[in-house]
């Protein structure tokens, strides 16, 4: 999507480090990390958020869930643990109107996040 600029490090056309890239998914290091790891994950196809998730993106969240993350946390030497999250809509504070989820970790995680 035109202006979309996680469509635009998907395609490469912004740089980012990207830690893990597939067909139908990338994974990047977030500009302002919140933790020693923090990594964006992204489906390459534009999604604005986890509301916009359907049926025909099942095989999408799965793999996302089945196959990225745990490759990545093990990768990412995250072996005592790790937060993934997502935000979604103004209230759910996102900020950035491409579906994506923070794989976060290196520290110790306070809940509720606040
Ligand atoms: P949100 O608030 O939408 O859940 O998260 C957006 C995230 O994207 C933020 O953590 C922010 O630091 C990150 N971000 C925004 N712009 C860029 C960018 O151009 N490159 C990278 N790598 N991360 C970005
Ligand atoms: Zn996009």
């Amino acid at each position: 999507m035109a202006d979309c600029i996680f469509c635009k490090i998907a395609s490469g056309e912004i740089p980012s480090t990207m830690v893990y890239e597939d067909d139908t998914v990338a994974a990047f290091k977030d500009l302002e990390p919140q933790a020693p790891t923090h990594v964006l994950i992204i489906p390459k196809k534009h999604v604005v958020s986890a509301a916009d998730l359907g049926k025909d993106d099942r095989e999408l969240a799965a793999h996302i869930f089945c196959d990225v993350v745990p490759k990545l946390a093990k990768e990412l030497g995250l072996s005592k643990g790790f937060r993934v999250v997502t935000n979604a809509g103004e209230e759910g504070g996102q900020t950035v109107m491409h579906l994506h989820f923070h794989l976060l970790g290196g520290r110790s995680m306070q809940w509720p996040p606040g």
